[in-house]
């Protein structure tokens, strides 16, 4: 009786794939065993960023008639975020749990978040007990979790974990974040929202391979950093500001022992070093105004973050 489509459900789980056929019917079997335990209405929606591996075809089979399994499938491979918030928005649960298709979150866990989410509470984040990644990826997370933190300060309790539990009125406040870095986790935890954190375990991937290489990490933690602060803007007027007053020191001291001392240093070494000072600070500062003014360029463009090809309710 829960689970027809006309009610509202009360969960929507929203779940993002890219090319993990081999995992699909484990995460379907596993997330409708979990979703039944519940006994509240629910909805399950898969939003297959692209993939060229049949994991489409695969849901399409796995869903059958069952409603409350509801599919999107974009034309191309537009990333986990933009999967994330296609799914958000398609969702229509009061309460929105987010995971990841490779079963590293354990969907098991999902009662566990739930139990915490009191009347007070909009947004459940997970920690996980014990990362099960390769040494380069945790201590990569770490850092870039320490470093945005820095960035943020005191008054943002940083998360950045993709498995978490949230309300409806988070989704409509993401909305109204008219960005074009949607980097959720740190969205949410820039809103500030009454939140409890929650130790979860952490599963080693059974198959398939990361859909996240060195680079693409890199590119994301680079999308932390501009897109939520000024830091590198500042970081080259801070440089600026030194070499300045580095290079009117050094004027001093050649003017002070010219004069009193009348020696005359032969400027060439003490000129290079300047000048490759200076030049490092210059192209360093173009290259930075380049990311922000790249970036004020694809929010004037306004195009949207994902394109669906397809959706099978
Ligand atoms: N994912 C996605 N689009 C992408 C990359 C990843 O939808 O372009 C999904 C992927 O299928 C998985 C989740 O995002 O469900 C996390 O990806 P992955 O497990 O590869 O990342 P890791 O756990 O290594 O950080
Ligand atoms: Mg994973």
């Amino acid at each position: 009786m829960f689970e027809t489509m006309n009610e509202t459900p009360e969960i929507s789980i929203v779940v993002p794939v890219y090319n993990e056929k081999a995992l699909l019917e484990e995460l379907c079997t596993r997330l409708i065993s979990v979703c039944k335990g519940l006994n509240r209405s629910y909805e399950i929606l898969i939003v297959d960023d692209g993939s060229d591996d049949g994991s489409f075809e695969k849901l399409q089979r796995i869903k059958g008639d069952d409603e409350t399994l509801r599919l999107i499938r974009f034309t191309r491979n537009f990333g986990q975020q933009a999967a994330v918030l296609a799914g958000f928005r398609m969702s229509r649960g009061k309460i929105v749990v987010q995971l990841d298709s490779d079963l590293q979150n354990p969907p098991e866990e999902i009662p566990k978040l739930l139990s915490v989410m009191t009347d007070e509470i909009d947004l459940v984040t997970t920690v996980s007990k014990n990362r099960q990644d390769g040494l380069i990826r945790v201590l990569g997370s770490k850092f870039l979790l320490g470093f945005g933190q820095m960035l943020f300060g005191k008054a943002v309790k940083l998360n950045l974990s993709s498995f978490r539990v949230m309300r409806r009125s988070v989704i409509d406040k993401i909305e109204a974040c008219p960005d074009r870095s949607r980097y959720m986790a740190v969205l949410m935890s820039w809103m500030g929202l009454p939140n409890v954190e929650v130790e979860v375990e952490h599963h080693a991937r059974k198959e398939g391979v990361t859909k996240y290489s060195y680079l693409t990490l890199l590119k994301l933690s680079w999308d932390l950093v501009t897109g939520y602060s000024n830091f590198p803007l500042r970081l080259v007027t801070y440089m600026g500001l030194f070499g300045a007053c580095m290079g009117f020191l050094i004027m001093l001291f050649l003017l002070y022992q010219r004069v009193v001392n009348g020696i005359l240093i032969e400027g060439f070494i003490v000129l290079s070093a300047v000048f490759a000072f200076f030049a490092g600070v210059q192209l360093l500062s173009i290259g930075f105004l380049g990311e922000y003014l790249g970036r004020v360029h694809s929010q004037t463009q306004g195009r949207p973050d994902y394109i669906v090809g397809k959706v099978v309710e």
